[in-house]
Formats: C-alpha cells, sequence, structure tokens
C-alpha cells in the first residue's frame, strides 16, 4: 500500500480505505470445480525427530488442515503425495545419494503425519517407488497427472515440503503440465542446504508462472 500522507480534511483516510479494498480485491481467489489441493510429501521423516527434518516444517500441518477442510467443504479433491522408497534406493548416502534413509515404503517415518487430518476420500500418491530413479517431483513416475486430468481439474493448490525440493519440482511439473497454480506460501518450508534455496525456489515458481496464495487470501 503507498503511504499515508495527512493532506488536510480526513481525505487520507478514505484514501488509505480504498486502496485497501482494492488489495483485497485483487487478491481474493474463490474456490471452484476445477480446483484441487495438492500436499507434497508431509511425512514423519521431513518433520521433527526424523532422518531429513526440514527446519520448522511441522508448522505446515496446522495451516494445510485448514486448507484441506475448506477444499472438503466446498467438495474439491485433496491429493498427498510422498516419498514411497525402496530401502536402497538412489537418494540414499549408501547408494552415493544426497539423502540419509527416508520415505522408505512401508515404514513409520514415511506414513503422513499423524497431525494431518484429511478428508477420508484423499488421493494418495506415492512416487520415488523405483530404486534407481530420484522423484522430487509429485509428477514424476506416478499417476498424478491422470488422476488430476480424470477429475477435470485445472487450477492446483499445492503446499507441504520442502520448498526447494520436491514443491519445487512438483510445481514447476505441473505448470508444465498446463495447470493453472497457486504456490500456498504460508504452508511450505525448506531445507535451505545453502542459506535462501527456499526464496530461490518461490523465486523460481512464480518466475515459471506459479501465484503466491496465503489462506486468509482465500474469499468464502
Ligand atoms: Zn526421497
Amino acid at each position: 500500500m503507498h503511504g499515508f500522507i495527512p493532506h488536510g480534511h480526513g481525505t487520507p483516510i478514505v484514501a488509505q480505505y480504498d486502496a485497501r479494498m482494492g488489495d483485497i480485491a485483487r487478491s481474493a481467489v474463490k474456490l471452484a470445480k476445477g480446483d484441487a489441493l495438492v500436499i507434497v510429501d508431509v511425512q514423519n521423516d521431513f518433520l521433527h525427530g526424523g532422518p531429513l527434518p526440514v527446519p520448522r516444517g511441522d508448522e505446515v500441518i496446522y495451516i494445510l488442515n485448514r486448507y484441506a477442510a475448506r477444499f472438503a467443504r466446498e467438495g474439491l479433491p485433496v491429493f498427498a503425495t510422498r516419498d514411497w522408497h525402496p530401502p536402497n534406493h538412489c537418494s540414499f548416502l549408501e547408494q552415493g545419494g544426497p539423502w540419509p534413509p527416508h520415505g522408505v515404503a512401508d515404514s513409520e517415518g514415511a506414513q503422513l503425519a499423524p497431525a494431518l487430518r484429511l478428508p477420508s476420500d484423499t488421493v494418495i500418491v506415492s512416487k520415488g517407488t523405483d530404486a534407481g530413479r530420484e522423484a522430487y517431483s509429485g509428477f514424476a513416475s506416478s499417476e498424478l497427472a491422470a488422476l488430476l486430468e480424470r477429475k477435470g481439474v485445472k487450477r492446483l493448490f499445492i503446499g507441504g515440503l520442502a520448498t526447494d525440493y520436491c514443491v519445487l519440482n512438483t510445481v514447476v511439473d505441473a505448470l508444465g503440465c498446463g495447470f493453472a497454480v497457486f504456490l500456498l506460501v504460508d504452508a511450505i518450508r525448506a531445507v535451505d542446504v545453502q542459506p535462501g534455496d527456499g526464496d530461490q525456489a518461490v523465486a523460481a515458481m512464480t518466475s515459471a508462472g506459479a501465484v503466491r496464495l496465503r489462506l486468509e487470501e482465500l474469499s468464502g
């Protein structure tokens, strides 16, 4: 908003009020048929106490629950991706990869966070199931794109973990598939292996066409 410069007669107050209404009008997004929520990799292993905890990653759970409740209330589909790796996955240190073992299929650590409150018909999408192939993106070697098309989804609302890896790659692939993407900036957290990685990822996603969104900018 522009600066508040009093110049008599009380008119600046009116101007300020109008500007604020304009901001709300520009930013409000109304959920509609063709929208879907995609929650990326909110799994125990990426949370506090896990082998690969995303700093402050637990903070996304509460806000994602609120997004999920909104989508459920509107009868809109919710998807949740998860790393679902074999024990010898190529991304693990023992195999020459960059990460400690995580997201091993059927393990406790690979389960979605117990505090995540998802609609009972949430569609779970497993990825990274091939030992020899990395899959940061929810679209990588998964049925996600086909499932979304089958449900007539046009706009994706994407949040989860981690901003600079699986969220980044999922968002970029979604845009590449032709979906409109809202990046839920209040429901993502970064690993930040290098400081600033998360900020760079957000910049890359927005320059690729994703639109930043916060919960309070959803109308209705
Ligand atoms: Zn992984």
